[in-house]
């Protein structure tokens, strides 16, 4: 069974809506799909599983989540769509999301782009407003040549559209995962860049809440990161995930269902299920 448990739709940062999203994975060869929009599960009130029975849906999200001056990701698996605390939790980041978003605006004002809230929102097109929306916008406006330059210079790491205090913490949001009787899984370990000694901190922290997965793929990645976080994955006695981050046709790096297979050392957390 080929499993893709991380991926993004236009209801958040993605470029598909989530009936594209669902067909492109099946077309892909995709057997089992979690649409992981950030801090948001409206793909699934677009799309109804029956409708393609080839391919298994599996309700999910990812969280932003601040864990002390950083911000890292968590995706919830298998989750009750209409649980009060995946309501409560979505709707909290969400009023996140939107003070965030003033704030991003205010700054680029300052910097001299006026009217980027505007802009921005027109561009997220309802969906919920992320970074690569005010990328895309700055892109638009001329202000920089692309999408990376836009994150280079104004919204990356350290710059002064990359607001950080307004997500809930870690053990919150996994309470609200927990709650909807879903896994909590730690996305993305190495995109944190963290030391060795800081990341089996952060994944200390993150089991103490209630986590019990991270991602041992994501993405095209090479053998030895694989086989380096299926070590990590084992030592800590997490259960292993794998998704490809998809976001948009035309990355081959993040192509659904274009991921290593997970290494057998490590439990998949579908077994758990
Ligand atoms: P947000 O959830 O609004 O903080 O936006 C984070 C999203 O921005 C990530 O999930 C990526 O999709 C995207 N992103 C982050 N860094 C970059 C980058 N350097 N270039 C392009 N997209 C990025
Ligand atoms: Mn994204
Ligand atoms: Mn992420
Ligand atoms: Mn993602």
């Amino acid at each position: 069974m080929k499993y893709d448990l991380h991926c993004h739709s236009n209801c958040s940062d993605g470029t598909l809506t989530p009936t594209e999203l669902v067909g492109r994975a099946i077309e892909m060869g995709v057997q089992a799909l979690a649409i992981t929009d950030h801090d948001t599960i409206n793909a699934y009130h677009h799309i109804n599983p029956k409708e393609s029975p080839q391919i298994k849906i599996i309700p999910g999200i990812e969280f932003s989540s601040c864990w002390g001056k950083m911000n890292v990701h968590i995706v919830g698996l298998n989750v009750q769509l209409d649980s009060d605390a995946l309501k409560t939790g979505v709707a909290f980041q969400n009023t996140a999301r939107q003070k965030r978003a003033v704030m991003i605006a205010d700054k680029l004002d300052q910097l001299g782009f006026k009217g980027a809230l505007a802009g921005t929102t027109a561009i997220a097109n309802n969906g919920n407003i992320g970074r690569p929306h005010f990328a895309q916008y700055l892109v638009n406006i001329g202000a920089v040549s692309d999408i990376n330059q836009a994150f280079k210079k104004f919204l990356g790491s350290g710059k002064p559209g990359d607001i950080k205090q307004f997500w809930a913490n870690i053990p919150q949001v996994v309470q609200w995962i927990k709650e909807a009787g879903g896994t909590a899984v730690l996305a993305h370990p190495k995109k944190y860049q963290l030391t060795r000694i800081k990341l089996k901190h952060l994944l200390d922290e993150f089991i103490e809440a209630g986590g019990r997965g991270m991602e041992v793929i994501s993405g095209r990645q090479d053998a030895a990161i694989t086989k380096d976080l299926a070590g990590l994955c084992v030592e800590k006695k997490l259960l292993a995930s794998c998704g490809s981050d998809f976001h948009q046709p035309g990355q081959a790096w993040a192509e659904l269902g274009h991921i290593p297979e997970l290494p057998k050392v490590c439990p998949p957390v579908w077994d758990y299920w």
